[in-house]
């Protein structure tokens, strides 16, 4: 029923990355009379910015990424040129809330009364959110706004893919913004403070709360009925029977995924949450480990303590000294230097890939690590080494046009 009214391709500015050339337009859909949905390929899933507009001003159902901040900020002026009032945050994930500073001090910014804790701690240190981005009003229990001549319910729900999800209830233009509690028709994904045992049951619980005649919109997937979140909810139920089922039976993960035991519901797979993914999502979940985090708090205190290359010592120490507190996939060093060289923080970020590199000679990870070894070297003007990483690049990806463009760039 949603109608395009408007598409506009922005020019990336700044902000260099692996194989990044343009970026994808920013689309406008008007979803009821005053509701406009702002929505972009984030890389590899949708984003959505929800707008109200009307006579008093603008409010924001979450503000997209940060490296997307001015290009929103330049769509939304063409429907209403003005900052929004009031910004409701969904939750923590940062293409939600990242772009949240974007309009300074002004707007009034909701979330959940845990959010601003969520934000300053664990992994999200590294998003290093500036305070403009915090929320000014924290709430526990169910709040009506009246906004644009509409109530608008935004309640909190029980942890299911965090732990301070909110949902946003548009009464009057029948619109509902639930986050990630329903992925329309993908697997969702679940936070280290999420639970995805709860999800089933929170995910009913929001759609028995609704009216039928609403649409829904999640964060990321497909916006849809009532009734097409009703049969969400029925996977997240047959698909979690399924696997404890199996795993009672003496059947671990690896086996499970062999014997394609969610066969019948593959079609949710073709998002960021495939379908191997989430049998073992659902099977850390019942066996615990699911709340165990990666060791992000101490790593980040620590290369603010002691710096990059200590810290690149320290993490072996945690590995073998709190594996009862922290899960330490093989990932984490190389992400830990790609967060860091996100924030800007190119020389702090080096050392990470760097020890990458020797410690999984054939890691999954080795040539977005040469790659960013590349990028990190040519901004810090040493061509030789920058020049170096790209051809390892190459070595292991003859395809990779990115690294074959640096090189003959920096080449003579
Ligand atoms: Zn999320």
């Amino acid at each position: 029923m949603s109608k395009t009214i408007l598409a506009l391709m922005l020019l990336l500015v700044g902000a260099v990355s692996p194989g990044a050339q343009e970026k994808p337009e920013i689309e406008v859909t008007k979803l009821a009379d005053q509701i406009y949905k702002l929505s972009y390929d984030g890389g590899g899933y949708t984003v959505k910015v929800i707008a109200s507009i009307g006579e008093d001003g603008i409010l924001l159902v979450d503000a997209g990424q940060p490296d997307r901040a001015e290009d929103i900020k330049a769509v939304l002026a063409t429907l209403r040129d003005e900052p929004p009032r009031i910004i409701i945050s969904t939750h923590v994930h940062v293409e939600h809330l990242g772009a949240n500073h974007m309009w300074g001090d002004d707007p009034v910014i909701i979330g959940h009364r845990t959010l601003r804790s969520a934000m300053r701690s664990g992994g999200y240190l590294f998003e290093e959110f500036p305070d403009e981005a915090l929320p000014d009003i924290m709430i526990t229990d169910s709040t009506t706004v009246h906004f644009n001549g509409e109530d608008i319910i935004i309640f909190p729900v029980p942890a299911a893919h965090t732990d301070h999800d909110l949902v946003v209830w548009f009464t009057g233009s029948k619109i509902a913004c639930v986050g990630a509690i329903c992925n329309g028709h993908d697997f969702p994904s679940v936070d280290y403070t999420g639970n995805v045992m709860n999800y089933a049951t929170v995910a009913r619980s929001v759609l028995d709360f609704l009216p039928e005649d609403v649409l829904i919109v999640p964060g990321h997937g497909a916006d849809c009925s009532t009734e097409e979140f009703g049969a969400f909810c029925d996977m997240l139920v047959a698909t979690s029977e399924t696997v404890a089922r199996h795993a009672a039976e003496g059947m671990d993960v690896e086996a499970m995924k062999a014997a394609n035991i969610l066969a019948d519901w593959s079609s949710y797979g073709g998002s960021y949450m495939s379908l191997n993914a989430w049998i073992e999502t659902l099977a850390r979940g019942m066996s615990g480990e699911q709340s165990k985090q990666r060791a992000w708090e101490p790593m980040y205190y620590a290369i603010r303590d002691r710096g990059a290359e200590a810290a690149v010592e320290y993490y072996f120490e945690l590995r073998s000294d709190r594996a009862n507190d922290y899960r330490f996939p093989d990932s984490d060093l190389a992400f830990i230097g790609y967060r860091l060289y996100m924030n800007n923080r190119i020389s702090e970020s080096i050392p990470f890939f760097e020890r990458y590199l020797v410690e999984y000679p054939d890691g999954q990870y080795n040539e977005f690590s040469y790659e960013y070894l590349g990028l990190a070297y040519e901004s810090l003007g040493d061509k030789k080494t920058a020049l170096e990483n790209f051809r390892r690049v190459l070595e292991l990806n003859p395809e990779n046009e990115a690294a074959a463009a640096k090189i003959s760039e920096l080449g003579d």
